[in-house]
């Protein structure tokens, strides 16, 4: 197992920002998992870092990151044109999705465009216009504070952007629905979506996707446009021009600058509009003034 310490996660995070990790441990497969959790019980698990956020101060404690087996994928024998695909939990969602693919199956649209791994989607309930993982999930394997569990789709309580799973449990791997039919219908779906999001959003510089998620009925970027802060910003953080719901480091940002913007957009359409904006973007650590409105 390798251990970095003191690693800051300004360098595996989206958004450039973020200050050390006290012990980042790099696992292999899941009986190392095991064993790092038996020492550090409530350790965190860091995946791609497309939507976490920790202070410029670092995070206490153990972080772990997935790799070795825990990135691999099979396919699993089914009957016609459905199967089913057992993915590691840390197989980035665009190597899975190629893939899939090349085998001929689709199915996994709502990872498209994802730039997490497949344990971070579940987590997340990522999701795109063509569904979200709850969709296709069949079942997760992890591990918990009781131990390795397999937990089937039916028994996690999930919803828009929420994985549901419970407290403390680390996703080692999924089982996704994949079918051969309507694979070339769903490819062209994909290359829409994906040109779409090109765009509108500003995929050119740093950030974590959509900041908050979308109340219902309503958009969290068209509320932010709303209250006159497209283009705030904080240091070098910035309430995108081209998506308000987007922070973007234009370079040198300091996660303060990062939580700045949160917290104005925040406070302003709270106050102007009366909706409380629920956050997308997972934060950890302990913040100077607590986390609010984050939690
Ligand atoms: C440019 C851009 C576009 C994006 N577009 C979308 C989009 O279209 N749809 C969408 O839903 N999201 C989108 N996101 C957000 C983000 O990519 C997703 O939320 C993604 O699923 C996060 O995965 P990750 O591996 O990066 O997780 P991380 O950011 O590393 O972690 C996020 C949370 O998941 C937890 N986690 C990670 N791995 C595991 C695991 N194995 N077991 C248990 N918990 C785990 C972490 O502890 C943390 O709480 C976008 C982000 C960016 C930067």
């Amino acid at each position: 197992m390798n251990v970095l310490h003191e690693e800051p996660l300004a360098r595996h995070g989206y958004w450039r920002v973020g200050g050390p990790m006290e012990r980042l441990v790099f696992v292999g497969d899941t009986a190392e998992l095991a064993a790092v959790l038996a020492e550090a019980p409530g350790a965190h698990v860091l995946g791609n870092g497309s939507n976490l956020l920790i202070p410029d101060a670092g995070l206490r404690g153990t972080v772990v990151k997935l790799g070795g087996v825990l990135r691999e994928s099979r396919m699993l024998p089914d009957a016609g044109d459905s199967a089913r695909i057992h993915a590691g939990a840390g197989l980035l969602n665009a190597v899975l999705l190629a893939r899939t693919a090349k085998l001929g199956f689709g199915g996994l649209g709502p990872l498209a465009g994802v730039p997490g791994t497949v344990g971070g989607a579940v987590a997340m309930n990522a999701g795109t216009a063509l569904g979200e993982v709850a969709d296709i999930l069949e079942a997760v394997e992890g591990i918990g504070p009781e131990g390795p569990r397999t937990i089937p789709r039916a028994e996690l309580p999930m919803r828009y952007r929420e994985g549901g799973l419970p407290p403390g449990f680390i996703v080692t791997a999924a089982v996704f629905r994949v079918s051969r039919a309507g694979f070339a219908e769903e490819q062209v779906r994909m290359t829409t979506h994906l040109a779409r999001r090109k765009a509108t959003q500003p995929l050119d510089l740093p950030s974590c996707g959509s900041v908050f998620r979308n109340p219902p009925g309503d958009h969290a970027g068209r509320l932010i446009e709303l209250v006159g802060l497209k283009g705030h910003r904080e240091g070098g953080a910035e309430i995108s021009e081209r998506h308000a719901n987007f922070i973007v480091n234009l370079g040198g940002a300091s996660a303060a600058n990062v939580m700045a913007c949160v917290r104005i957009a925040w406070e302003r359409v709270r106050a102007e509009t009366g909706v409380a904006l629920v956050p997308e973007v997972h934060v950890l650590g302990e913040w100077p003034g607590g986390v609010w409105p984050l939690g």
